[in-house]
């Protein structure tokens, strides 16, 4: 019985492989498609081999016709074992995917196999299989090794070696086991050798399995959190460190035009210079923080060149100041004017190497040359900025581009700096897919040369000459009306001051409800400054209420310390008009200005009934604003002590905004909720003024009056307040007899008319 006993054994132990390969969730690779069949068909030829021993023991049946079609499949079983191992072989070789090559292999080899005589040689009580059926198989075994060898001659490397161990394994002791059963025919050991190569492919598979890939994508998802939290944190210290930036920065510019002692004005420059360098410290880590996260998007879009450029030699002059520089421009005077790509993008890296030069430069010239290569409809700008500075060490070069990376540091200890803005500069470069070159002479001087492509859209277009002809224009708002949101009254203060110098008409409001208040009583401005991070309502949110207003065109502009980048396209794509970001820079304050302000200007230049109209708004200006700043004199110290008011509105945020604004008057308020509660409190108690909701649900305010006058004695003034527009309002109050009416939002100025009225 020994040897069914190899075969049982290998049998149940391939059996077990099985059932831990697959009770584990894998990947679906070939080779693990190849190894499930091998184990599956090694599984039946077990079987097979148990059932044919069988067959052999009871006498007779060996020479029927089911001990051969079984010894028949035994031998294409062998065939197919080796096909699918030179399949394993080559999928691990070629990772090449030959099913249908081996599919047309196996059958050729299993007809031909079938087809060729098969004898039997008797050994004790076994007949052994023998004939050319049988030499067919051994020879297609030794065909199938010698590619298998091939292949893994061709492949093998150290990294490599571990996967054809099978091959190896199956070569060495499928050549002692063929060997051992020539000698002893009685030993079936076909099976044992299968289940072995087979174990050893069990481990040396490349298999990823799917737990390990789910723990690393809960890893990834983890870093995700992480990095978002990262991000989020980044975006609300922006916008910390520039609220009082905001401060400092416009206050500091306001003083400066004051008149003010020579020494005051050196320290407020000062003061401007470090808020300045602050801010370009808190940029670059947010940009440094975004590109990592491969945050940082490039936005194309049609842009004058020419402005930009222009726009960088003027900050590039203001930076040297008075530092004694010679600084020659050189601009390729055939530059095409209007190109596509990422204006604000090529302005910071060109920017980032001229301060760079500026900074690192202390005596001697800076060149700035702009020249261009024009190829079918591209226009490659090549911008070179050559300084006669320190200079860069040749073996410091390599380091530039890295991050928090400053060189020469014994020679700039002076000098501020946090050595991002050179791999900020190259990160961009790289995703213009453009190219930076240094070149320096220590302790002489060095060169900066970046190349980048970028789309013609026209070489002289109309919008250049627009620009140029509107940026010409002298900025005056000519009382134009402006309101600032934002809940930060310091920032109110900063904005108001900047903006005053242009003669606009300001008003400001601390939420965007009262915004949404001034506009829905027909308050006319010419542009709307929105903070975006305030409580209750944000700007966003208002925006989108301001937006939903018939014929609401007022130009709203994001006035925010949100500013990492990508922002402005965040709130452009919000629906905001512009974005302008804290602390406001004179120079994008004057490009929102000029913009908005001469639009302003060009319609009423166009159209002399425009200009009327507009001279009657003016009017209307000079009329409510002296009366609106005497009457707030007035209500400072107004109050109604001791008076009790009734409120009934259905809606609580109503109650609490008139409750807000009835508070100050030093008043005693009961609020309610609805008509029949009004009706219980006034049963209860006399008041000396109820306001009633028009609309709520049972009763409104029309019935709740009706049942008011109902009850005994009763004589308190009752003032309809209703969100709904003028029209049918003084039907109502006519028909109702009410006292007063209050519009829903109501005007400070509005309450205090008919408390005055009515109260008195
Ligand atoms: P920062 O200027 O904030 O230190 P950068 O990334 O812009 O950071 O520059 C990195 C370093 O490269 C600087 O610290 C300086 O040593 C060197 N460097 C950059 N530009 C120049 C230049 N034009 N001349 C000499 N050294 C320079």
């Amino acid at each position: 019985m020994a040897n069914i006993s190899f075969t049982s054994c290998s049998l149940v132990f391939v059996i077990i492989i099985a059932i831990v390969f697959f009770s584990k969730k894998r990947i679906i690779t070939i080779e693990n498609d190849i190894f499930s069949r091998m184990m599956m068909l090694t599984i039946f030829g077990g079987i097979l081999e148990i059932f044919n021993y069988f067959l052999v023991v009871n006498e007779g049946l060996e020479q029927s016709i089911i001990y051969y079609i079984s010894s028949k499949i035994i031998l294409v079983y062998y065939l197919s074992w080796g096909i699918l191992f030179l399949y394993y072989i080559s999928a691990i070789s070629c990772k090449k995917n030959y099913k249908k090559l081996f599919i047309w292999l196996a059958v050729i080899s299993t007809l031909v196999d079938v087809f060729l005589p098969l004898n039997y040689i008797k050994d004790g009580m076994m007949l052994i299989p023998n004939g050319p059926s049988v030499y067919f198989v051994y020879i297609s075994f030794l065909v199938y090794i010698i590619i298998s060898l091939i292949l893994m001659l061709k492949n093998l490397n150290k990294n490599t070696l571990k996967q054809y161990l099978p091959l190896l394994a199956y070569i060495i002791i499928g050549g002692i086991a063929t060997l051992i059963e020539f000698l002893n025919p009685n030993l079936l050991l076909m099976l044992f050798i299968h289940s072995i190569i087979l174990y050893l492919m069990y481990f040396t598979i490349e298999n990823p399995d799917v737990q390990m890939l789910e723990q690393v994508s809960l890893a990834k998802e983890a870093a995700e959190k992480a990095n978002h939290a990262k991000s989020d944190f980044l975006s609300n210290m922006s916008h910390e460190i520039r609220t009082p930036l905001n401060a400092i920065v416009g206050f500091s510019e306001s003083l400066k035009e004051d008149n003010i002692p020579e020494s005051a004005r050196e320290k407020v420059n000062d003061i401007i210079m470090a808020s300045n360098n602050l801010l370009e410290i808190v940029n670059g880590i947010l940009d440094i923080s975004k590109i990592e996260a491969n945050k940082l998007e490039i936005i194309n879009k049609e842009y004058d060149i020419k402005s930009i450029l222009d726009e960088l030699v003027a900050l590039t002059k203001a930076r040297i100041g008075d530092k004694g520089l010679e600084f020659r421009v050189n601009i390729d005077k055939s530059i095409p004017r209007v190109l596509y790509g990422d204006n604000v993008r090529l302005k910071q890296i060109i920017l980032n190497i001229l301060t760079n030069a500026v900074k690192y430069t202390k005596e001697g010239y800076i060149d700035f040359t702009v020249s261009t290569v024009v190829k079918d409809n591209i226009c490659r700008l090549i911008i070179s900025v050559e300084d006669s500075g320190i200079g860069i060490k040749e073996e410091s070069i390599p380091k530039l581009f890295s991050k928090f990376e400053r060189l020469n540091v014994e020679k700039q200890l002076t000098i501020e700096g946090t050595g991002l803005g050179l791999a900020i500069t190259k990160k961009l470069v790289d995703l213009m897919n453009g190219k930076i070159i240094v070149q320096s002479a220590y302790g002489k001087g060095s060169k900066f040369t970046i190349s980048i492509d970028q789309r013609i859209i026209a070489v002289e277009p109309q919008v250049t000459k627009q620009i140029a002809a509107s940026e010409s224009k002298v900025v005056d708002a000519n009382g134009a009306r402006i309101l600032i949101v934002d809940d930060n009254e310091l920032n109110i203060k900063v904005a108001t001051v900047l903006l005053k110098k242009y003669h606009f008409n300001i008003e400001s409001c601390t939420s965007g409800l009262e915004c949404l208040a001034k506009i829905k009583n027909n308050t006319k401005y010419d542009i709307i400054f929105m903070d975006d991070m305030m409580p209750k309502m944000t700007g966003r949110e208002t925006l989108k209420k301001l937006k939903e207003l018939p014929d609401f065109k007022i130009p709203v502009i994001a006035l925010t310390a949100n500013a990492i980048t990508g922002m402005k396209q965040e709130y452009l794509e919000c629906g905001f008009d512009d974005y302008l970001a804290k602390p406001i820079e004179k120079q994008e304050l004057e490009r929102i200005i000029k913009k908005y302000v001469n639009k302003i200007n060009s319609k009423s230049a166009n159209s002399n009934m425009y200009k009327e109209t507009k001279s009657i708004f003016e009017k209307e200006f000079t009329i409510e604003l002296p009366i609106l700043s005497s009457e707030k004199k007035k209500t400072d110290n107004k109050s109604y002590k001791g008076k009790e008011i009734l409120v009934v509105d259905d809606n609580d945020l109503n109650l609490k905004i008139a409750e807000k604004a009835l508070e100050k008057y030093e008043v005693s308020i009961t609020s309610v909720n609805s008509g029949s509660a009004c009706i219980e409190k006034a049963i209860e108690k006399k008041y000396d003024l109820i306001f009633l909701d028009d609309r709520m649900p049972e009763l409104d305010g029309c019935s709740t009056l009706e049942n008011l006058n109902t009850i005994d004695g009763f004589d308190s003034p009752v003032v309809l307040m209703t969100a709904s527009t003028q029209e049918g309002v003084q039907d109502k109050l006519d028909k109702y007899h009410f006292d007063g009416f209050l519009p829903k939002p109501f005007k400070k100025e509005q309450l205090e008319e008919v408390l005055d009225k009515l109260l008195k």
